[in-house]
């Protein structure tokens, strides 16, 4: 397909190359998002990524190409950006990992959902921040058909880090790689990460992430995910608050 050159005057100032060590990342974006929280209307400013292993800094192939990708067969990232990202002294980040059964269906055997909605919020109320969405972290990077696979056995009395073990899969197989780079391009300076997840902390800053601070994000503690939560904490080592950890020990 040959591309408009309307079309294309107005989308080469929207997409940006990010090169990485193999390939690279198209990030596109600002794009306004006014979004519903809680009755409220909240505009952020959303961007979307794809990560390829060849790039070209020649964006009208890259924009050409697309309608033959099949896009949608696969799972694209993207972030929600709040306020003064890029300038402000501190800004909150949360890196969600996709979770199809409680960030959609608002499933009660996680506390996804809630993380998701909680930090959007939190994110807000700081004054600046980012959501990144991961896509490519579903069931901690088993993917969601594996996943189901993993409900099956954790109704059969394995816990949810055991299932995965199971199923030949190592417990977290999580990689921060491409939204540390996308970060990257939109702040310099340190964030505070909204997490239970010391490892996760650990993690994105082995990746070469300056990290202010760590802040827990728990709630929506259930008779569905009890058992799920209390995992997390003894099995994965997340940290509980003062009061949570109250609360566990009864
Ligand atoms: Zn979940």
């Amino acid at each position: 397909m040959k591309l408009d050159t309307a079309v294309f005057s107005v989308l080469k100032d929207k997409i940006q190359l990010i090169n990485m060590e193999e390939g690279g990342i198209y990030l596109v974006g600002p794009i306004r998002l006014p979004v519903n929280l809680e009755g409220e209307t909240v505009v952020f400013q959303w961007y979307s990524w794809l990560k390829q292993d060849e790039v070209t800094d020649d964006y009208e192939a890259v924009i050409e190409r697309l309608s033959s990708a099949n896009l949608a067969e696969y799972q694209q990232s993207s972030v929600l950006v709040y306020g003064d990202f890029e300038g402000a002294d501190e800004a909150l980040i949360r890196m969600h990992s996709i979770c199809h059964t409680g960030d959609i269906f608002g499933s009660k055997r996680c506390d996804c959902g809630f993380q998701l909605k909680q930090s959007m919020q939190r994110i807000v109320d700081h004054g600046a921040g980012a959501l990144f969405y991961l896509a490519n972290h579903e069931g901690r990077g088993i993917g969601l058909f594996s996943k189901a696979m993993a409900y099956v056995l954790q109704e059969n009395g394995y816990d949810t880090v055991e299932a995965n073990e199971k199923l030949g899969f190592v417990d977290d197989s999580r990689n921060y790689e491409d939204a540390i780079a996308v970060l990257g391009t939109l702040r310099e300076k340190p964030v505070t990460l909204m997490t239970n997840n010391p490892k996760k902390v650990d993690a994105i800053e082995k990746a070469g992430l300056k990290i202010a601070g760590r802040t827990s994000i728990w709630g929506d503690r259930s008779e569905f995910n009890e058992n799920y939560l209390k995992t997390k904490v003894v099995r994965s080592g997340h940290l509980l608050d003062e009061e949570e950890e109250i609360h566990a020990k009864r």
